[in-house]
């Protein structure tokens, strides 16, 4: 049997990597059918629309996508596709492992293991933004919701994941302390959640999102699985991709009940865009989850060995992890570092 895969090659870096992460894909020999589908800023300028229904309805078809990253810009323009993406196919889990590679420098900090799970649909990325002018100029008003009913879902797909994989330790990150209503729903619900999964630990004092980050960049080894709302785990992702080697390297995974969109935690790195020297590491990861969410575990062990030996080799690097490689080491493009892979793989 055949999977179709929707994968969208999005804009910047996007559509070099994307071609990268499907030659990868191909050469594990998984029975994957790619339907080539557009979204982002450069297909406004083709299709007249930053996301065509015929791209919304071929994910609707085949509940399973992947996507490089699609241009947001800073503060006026159009909104955000993922957002949009998530809220339309209620993919509220936000699901970003962050795990060391065998770089040969090492990377600033060595054995971190987190999955984090970020709720996604919610908090202030689905916020109304009011401007009016007040009596001492612009003000703008923000009013964010946070239900009980997303946390407990996303307790529980972490406590899930948490006990498939064997990992010891959820911990909720919030900012009670300030945001006390929100904290304690949040709070409120993870309990409920967590009393269900006494064999695995969670926090019982709040960790709040300042001393979180503290502790990442400090003592990453003690946290394990981390739950939190969408704008400190966009926040936190950054930080834990930053730990394990940069944007580069962090893949990520936007799943709901029927459909889940898998994408690098980077997005289009317009500065490098068109050179042919994008790190595809990032988007092949994300397709290794991708693969064994659709039932193709082995592939997807095979992919993340494959990927472990390149980077361990020390013979093929991208520009933007030079620092974690001796001094005057050869830099690869993204074809070379894809064709090592696709090498390691044949010999695997
Ligand atoms: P966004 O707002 O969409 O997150 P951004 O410009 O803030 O975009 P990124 O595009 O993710 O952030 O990347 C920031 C920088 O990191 C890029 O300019 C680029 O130099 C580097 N970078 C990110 N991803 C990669 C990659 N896959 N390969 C090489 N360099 C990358």
């Amino acid at each position: 049997m055949t999977t179709t895969v929707v994968c969208i090659p999005g804009d910047g870096i996007g559509p070099e990597v994307a071609a990268a992460m499907k030659t990868v894909v191909q050469t594990t020999n998984a029975p994957i059918r790619w339907v080539d589908a557009p979204a982002g800023a450069e297909t406004l300028a083709t299709h007249g629309t930053l996301l065509p229904q015929s791209t919304i309805d071929a994910i609707d078809r085949c509940r399973l996508a992947i996507k490089g990253p699609t241009r947001t810009p800073k503060g006026a323009g159009h909104s955000s596709i993922n957002v949009e993406l998530r809220r339309r196919f209620d993919l509220h889990v936000g699901l970003r492992p962050f795990r060391s590679l065998p770089f040969p420098q090492g990377t600033i900090k060595d054995n971190v293991d987190i999955v984090l799970f970020r709720q996604n649909t919610e908090g202030f990325y689905d916020c109304r933004e009011d401007v009016d002018l007040g009596p001492d100029g612009p003000e703008v008003t923000m009013s964010a919701r946070f239900t009980a009913l997303a946390m407990k879902r996303l307790a529980e797909s972490a406590f899930l994941f948490a006990r498939k994989h064997g990992r010891k330790k959820v911990t909720l990150i919030t900012k009670s302390n300030i945001f006390k209503k929100w904290g304690y729903v949040y709070r409120n619900a993870f309990d409920m959640i967590a009393a269900n999964y006494p064999d695995i630990e969670h926090n019982v004092d709040d960790v709040l999102i300042d001393a979180a980050s503290m502790n990442l960049v400090m003592s990453p080894e003690h946290l394990d699985v981390i739950v939190t709302e969408n704008m400190f785990g966009d926040i936190l992702s950054d930080l834990c991709a930053g730990l394990v080697g940069g944007l580069g390297v962090a893949p990520g995974a936007n799943i709901g009940e029927t459909h889940a969109i898998f994408e690098a935690v980077h997005g289009t790195a317009d500065d490098i865009a068109g050179k042919g020297v994008a790190n595809p590491m990032a988007l092949i990861l994300s397709a290794a989850m991708m693969l064994d969410h659709a039932g193709y575990p082995g592939e997807a062990v095979r992919i993340r060995t494959a990927i472990n030996e390149v980077v361990g080799s020390g013979h093929f690097v991208t520009g933007d992890l030079r620092k974690l490689y001796p001094q005057g080491t050869h830099l690869c493009t993204t074809k070379e570092f894809t064709t090592a892979v696709c090498w390691a793989l044949h010999h695997s």
